[in-house]
């Protein structure tokens, strides 16, 4: 492998909050109503931050540009496991042009891309393949389900040790939705 997955200590939900913070804004240009919701505590674990940004950046900015009006949603929760684990699972989830079922056999496949998006939207193929290959090298799995004209989701959940020390985590109400979200009305 050419890649390694650090083992450092870093705050799930700062992480998964910066990601947020950049999106929303491709969102909100696109007119794209963004919804963000955080469950769970906020606890400091082992891992690669830049890694797991890069993962839900890959996944959010697709649901941006295959999404031509809707709602991008975005979600993340913390479930505490026995022994200093957290399970961290994430969705993102829009109201775009979904995935036909051809084209989901092929969808983790290096430089795929699907039919209307080979010729109308830039790409590389490579978002989705580098995510899953990322999420597996991290003892974590992805999985999406879509219907052509409906949408796409796509779920995450990846295994994380909690940092030393972290193990009073704390609990913080629910974002239910971002300030910003109000530019969107009317
Ligand atoms: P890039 O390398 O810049 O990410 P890409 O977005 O085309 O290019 P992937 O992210 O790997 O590549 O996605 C592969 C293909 O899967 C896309 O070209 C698109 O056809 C389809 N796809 C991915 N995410 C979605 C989504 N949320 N809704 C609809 N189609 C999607
Ligand atoms: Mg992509």
């Amino acid at each position: 492998e050419y890649i390694s997955i650090l083992r450092e200590p870093f705050s799930l939900y700062d992480t998964f909050e910066d990601v947020v913070n950049t999106t929303r804004i491709l969102a909100i240009q696109k007119n794209l109503e963004f919804k963000v919701n955080f469950e769970g505590t906020h606890p400091e674990v082992k891992g690669d931050a830049f890694r797991l940004k890069q993962i839900l950046l890959n996944l959010i900015s697709n649901a941006v540009k295959y999404t031509a009006n809707g709602t991008v949603t975005v979600t993340g929760k913390v479930d505490m496991q026995q022994e200093h684990h957290a399970l961290f699972t994430f969705t993102v989830k829009d109201t775009g042009e979904g995935i036909s079922k051809e084209a989901q056999a092929n969808l983790f496949e290096r430089f795929y891309q699907a039919a209307p998006t080979r010729t109308t939207i830039k790409g590389t193929g490579l978002g989705l393949a580098i995510t899953k290959k990322l999420v597996e090298m991290h003892g974590g799995s992805i999985g999406f389900s879509s219907e052509v004209g409906q949408g796409t989701e796509f779920v995450c959940q990846i295994p994380y040790e909690l940092a030393t020390g972290s193990s009073h985590a704390v609990m913080t109400p629910l974002e239910t939705e971002h300030p910003l979200g109000a530019f969107m009305e009317g």
